[in-house]
């Protein structure tokens, strides 16, 4: 499935530049984008943006600055003229186009940020962009009348974001996975306690469905079992 329907009937749009989703939220006469997708996809997103026939953006919100997911804001921002928001924490990597690099939490993800550590620079720059702010408060609603509120989730970087959708849907960047059925802990993070925190707080906002920034979608059963294995 790639598309969602909420009570307030908010759509959500998933389209999938090859590994990493792009959502595209419309409305209530707004639309808005969470994530971007890496800058290699720029023209396959507008494509799909053209297809679903979308010619307004009235903002993009980035869940966090890492290059698969902020690597088309400078696109958006001049072709739409789009609103581009981040957390302050992100903020200095946006403008710089550089992802921070988050440590390796399974055993593959040490061995590649191993390897990564050599390569590191190029592969994870992108075209860099001067962001408006997204203030830092827990629950931030950037679309004024539409039911979406912006909640820190801490743990994958310093400064990751959800997008709480009509109570009902969550769009987590990377605070999730969904690659690997039944288990949500991505491979990369700065902190897993943090994280852990962080999907105690978007299950308590009532959703049944939470959309990653990887994978396909996760549900509150899994997100409680995940809970469960990773607590003391
Ligand atoms: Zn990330
Ligand atoms: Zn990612």
């Amino acid at each position: 499935m790639n598309t969602w329907m909420t009570k307030n009937r908010i759509r959500i749009h998933r389209i999938i530049c090859l590994y990493a989703n792009v959502y595209v939220v419309t409305g209530h006469g707004h639309c808005f984008l969470v994530d971007t997708g890496p800058a290699a996809f720029q023209r396959f997103l507008a494509r799909q943006l053209r297809r679903l026939g979308i010619t307004r953006i009235h903002g993009v919100i980035l869940t966090h600055s890492h290059y698969d997911h902020a690597g088309n804001a400078a696109f958006l921002q001049e072709k739409f003229k789009s609103r581009i928001m981040v957390h302050p924490k992100e903020a200095e990597y946006l403008k710089k186009g550089l992802s921070s690099v988050p440590g390796g939490i399974t055993a593959f993800a040490r061995v590649m940020e191993r390897l990564a550590s050599g390569i590191e620079p190029k592969m994870l720059e992108f075209p860099p962009c001067a962001p408006d702010a997204l203030p830092a408060s827990e629950h931030h609603k950037p679309f004024y009348d539409m039911p979406v509120t912006v909640m820190a989730t801490p743990g994958h970087s310093p400064g990751s974001v959800s997008v709480v959708v009509d109570r009902e849907i969550a769009l987590t960047g990377d605070c999730m996975f969904g690659v690997i059925p039944k288990k949500i802990l991505p491979p990369f993070g700065d902190d897993v306690g943090q994280m852990v925190h962080s999907w105690k707080q978007l299950l308590a906002t009532g959703c049944h469905t939470f959309l990653p920034g990887h994978g396909f979608g996760v549900s509150r059963p899994t997100v409680e079992n995940n809970i469960t294995a990773l607590s003391p």
